[in-house]
C-alpha cells in the first residue's frame, strides 16, 4: 500500500503544458472589453465580489460576443498535454488511488488534451460551458474552489471518502495553489516559475515530465 490515497492535479501549467491562464486565451480570441474585465478582476481582489461571480462576469463577455463551441475548440487548438501525463495517471490509477482535478480552467480545455476524462477522473472541480446543438453557449457553471478555496475542494473530497490530508498529495504550478498544497500531505511543485510556490512545496520537479511525480507519491 502507498501512503498516499488521493492525488489532485491543477490543469493550466500542470497537466497542459503550454499554458499559464486558460481564461486569457479566450478573451484575446473572442476580443472581450479589457476596461469590463478589469473592473471585475479589481472588485474580486478588494473582496468585493466572490470568485464565483468574478468568473461568471468574465464567462458572460463570451457569450455577449455570441462564441460558438468551434471557436472555443479552434482558440485552444495549440495546447498540449504534459509529456508523460496519461502513464502517470494510468499508473496511479492501476495503483487504486484517487485522481481529482481542481482548477480554475474549464472543461473545454481537459476535454481537449483528455478526452476520456470522466474514466480517469473520480473528482472533477472546474468551470464548465456547455454547447446546444447548434454550437451556442446553452449554459455556464463556474466553480468557486479557486485560488484559496482550492484547499476547501481538497478537504471536501477527503472528508467525503474518509481520507486524512496527510494521505492526499497535490501537484500544481502556480500562485493560486499555494493554500492546497499547505494543506496536502505531500504538496509537488511542478512546472514552477514561482519561488513562493516552491517554498511551500515538498517536492520540486524541474523537468517537464509529469512521470516524475510517480516516485515521490508510490514509494
Ligand atoms: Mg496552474
Amino acid at each position: 500500500m502507498t501512503k498516499y490515497k488521493l492525488v489532485c492535479f491543477d490543469l493550466d501549467g500542470t497537466l497542459i503544458e503550454n499554458v499559464k491562464f486558460s481564461w486569457q486565451i479566450f478573451h484575446d480570441y473572442f476580443q472581450t472589453d479589457a476596461h469590463r474585465r478589469e473592473d471585475a478582476r479589481n472588485k474580486f481582489f478588494n473582496g468585493r465580489i466572490s470568485y464565483a461571480e468574478w468568473a461568471m462576469h468574465d464567462m458572460s463577455l463570451w457569450k455577449e460576443k455570441n462564441a460558438k463551441k468551434e471557436e472555443f475548440f479552434k482558440a485552444i487548438s495549440h495546447l498540449k498535454l504534459m509529456d508523460g501525463a496519461m502513464e502517470t495517471l494510468n499508473e496511479l490509477k492501476r495503483k487504486g488511488l484517487r485522481l481529482a482535478i481542481i482548477s480554475g480552467s474549464i472543461n473545454i480545455l481537459l476535454e481537449k488534451v483528455i478526452p476520456n476524462y470522466e474514466d480517469i477522473f473520480d473528482d472533477i472541480f472546474l468551470s464548465r460551458i456547455y454547447f446546444d446543438n447548434e454550437g451556442n453557449i446553452s449554459q455556464m457553471k463556474v466553480t468557486e474552489y479557486d485560488v484559496e478555496k482550492k484547499a476547501e475542494a481538497l478537504k471536501l473530497i477527503a472528508q467525503r471518502e474518509n481520507i486524512s490530508l496527510k494521505e492526499c498529495v497535490f501537484v500544481g504550478d502556480y500562485l493560486n495553489d499555494i493554500k492546497v498544497m499547505e494543506e496536502a500531505g505531500l504538496g509537488i511543485a511542478f512546472n514552477c516559475q514561482e519561488e513562493k510556490l516552491k517554498e511551500v512545496a515538498d517536492v520540486v520537479i524541474e523537468k517537464k515530465d509529469l512521470r516524475e511525480v510517480l516516485r515521490h507519491i508510490l514509494d
